[in-house]
C-alpha cells in the first residue's frame, strides 16, 4: 500500500519502492505469505506503473521485480540451510551420524518433563562397546571406526522409530527409550547384546557390549539418572562384560560357572574362549 501510494505522489519514482518492499516482505514473514505479498506487489505495481511509462519499460520493470524475489528466495533458501547444517554440526555426531551429548542432556530433561506432567515413562540404555581399545590396537583406528558405525547402524536396525540414539563417548553410547519401563528396556538391551555378540563385525573378533539399564524415577534429576544407568554399566563391566545390568536389580546377575580370570576373557579374539553360559 505504501509503495502505491508512494506510486500516486511521485509518480513512476515511487514504484522504486517496491524493491526494497521485497526484501522486506522476503526475510521478515514467513515463507508463505512472504511470497503472496510479493506476487500481489507484483501484480498491483506493474498494472499501476503502466500508467506512467507504457508497455516497453513496464515489461522491464516487471522482469527485472520478479528477478528480484527470485534472487531474495535463493539467498533465502541457503541462509535456511546453512542454519540448518549449522544445527546438525551442532547436535549430531559426525562419525556415526546419531546424535551427540549435548542433544541428549535437551532430551533427557524432556523426559523428566513428560514424566512429570503425564506420568509418561522413559528408559535409558547405557552401551559400552567392551575392550574397544584392544581392537583399535590390534586392528587399527579406522577399523575401529567401522566397528562404531556397525555398532549403530545394527542398533538402529532393531529399535523403534520413536528411541534416540546418542554417542555421548569414544565407544559408549545412549539409547533413550520413550514410553518404555525397566523390565521391557532390559530387553531390547538384550536383544542388542546377543545380536552385536552373534554379528560379524569384525573377522576374527567378537564384539560385544555391556549395558546399564535404568528408568527415571520421579523426582529425579538428569544426573541422578544417569549415575543409576551408569552405576549398572559399571556391574555389568565387573560381572564379566557382554552382559546387561538394570538399575532396579541391586545386585547385579552372578555367574557362578566362571570365575573373574574367565570372564576377562570375554570380548576377544574368537576361538578363544568357550560361549558364555549366561547367553
Ligand atoms: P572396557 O571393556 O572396560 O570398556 O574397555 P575399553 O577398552 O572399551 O575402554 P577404554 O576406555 O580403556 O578404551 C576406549 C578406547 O576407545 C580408547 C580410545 O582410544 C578409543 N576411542 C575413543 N574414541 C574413538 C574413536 O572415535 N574412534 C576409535 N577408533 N577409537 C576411539
Ligand atoms: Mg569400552
Ligand atoms: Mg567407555
Amino acid at each position: 500500500m505504501g509503495t502505491a501510494v508512494s506510486l500516486k505522489v511521485q509518480g513512476f519514482f515511487g514504484a522504486l519502492w517496491a524493491y526494497p518492499t521485497v526484501l522486506l516482505f522476503t526475510f521478515s514473514l514467513s515463507r508463505r505469505m512472504a511470497n503472496a505479498g510479493n506476487i500481489l506487489l507484483l501484480l498491483i505495481i506493474s498494472a499501476l506503473v503502466y500508467h506512467y511509462i507504457g508497455v516497453a519499460y513496464t515489461v522491464r520493470f516487471f522482469v527485472t521485480l520478479t528477478l528480484t524475489i527470485i534472487l531474495a528466495n535463493i539467498v533465502l533458501s541457503i541462509i535456511v540451510d546453512l542454519h540448518r547444517r549449522l544445527l546438525d554440526q551442532a547436535l549430531v555426531d559426525p562419525l556415526t551420524g546419531v546424535f551427540n551429548r549435548r542433544y541428549m542432556e535437551r532430551c533427557l530433561s524432556d523426559a523428566i518433563e513428560r514424566l512429570r506432567r503425564n506420568s509418561a515413562p522413559t528408559s535409558l540404555l547405557l552401551i559400552d562397546v567392551d575392550r574397544f581399545k584392544s581392537i583399535n590396537d590390534q586392528f587399527g583406528h579406522a577399523k575401529g571406526d567401522s566397528v562404531l558405525k556397525g555398532i549403530v547402524s545394527l542398533i538402529e536396525k532393531r529399535s523403534r522409530k520413536l528411541d534416540l540414539l546418542f554417542r555421548i563417548g569414544g565407544e559408549e553410547f545412549m539409547l533413550l527409550l520413550p514410553d518404555t519401563q525397566e523390565p521391557a528396556a532390559a530387553l531390547v538391551a538384550e536383544d542388542l547384546r546377543a545380536s552385536t555378540a552373534e554379528s560379524l563385525l569384525l573377522e576374527g573378533w567378537q564384539v560385544t557390549l555391556s549395558t546399564g539399564v535404568a528408568e527415571l524415577r520421579p523426582g529425579e534429576s538428569p544426573d541422578s539418572w544417569m549415575k543409576h544407568a551408569d552405576d549398572a554399566l559399571y556391574a555389568a563391566k565387573k560381572a564379566g562384560r557382554n552382559r546387561v545390568v538394570c538399575a532396579g536389580q541391586s545386585v547385579p546377575q552372578s555367574d557362578p560357572v566362571l570365575s573373574d580370570a574367565e570372564r576377562e576373557t570375554w570380548a576377544g579374539p574368537i576361538g578363544s574362549t568357550r560361549a558364555p553360559p549366561w547367553t
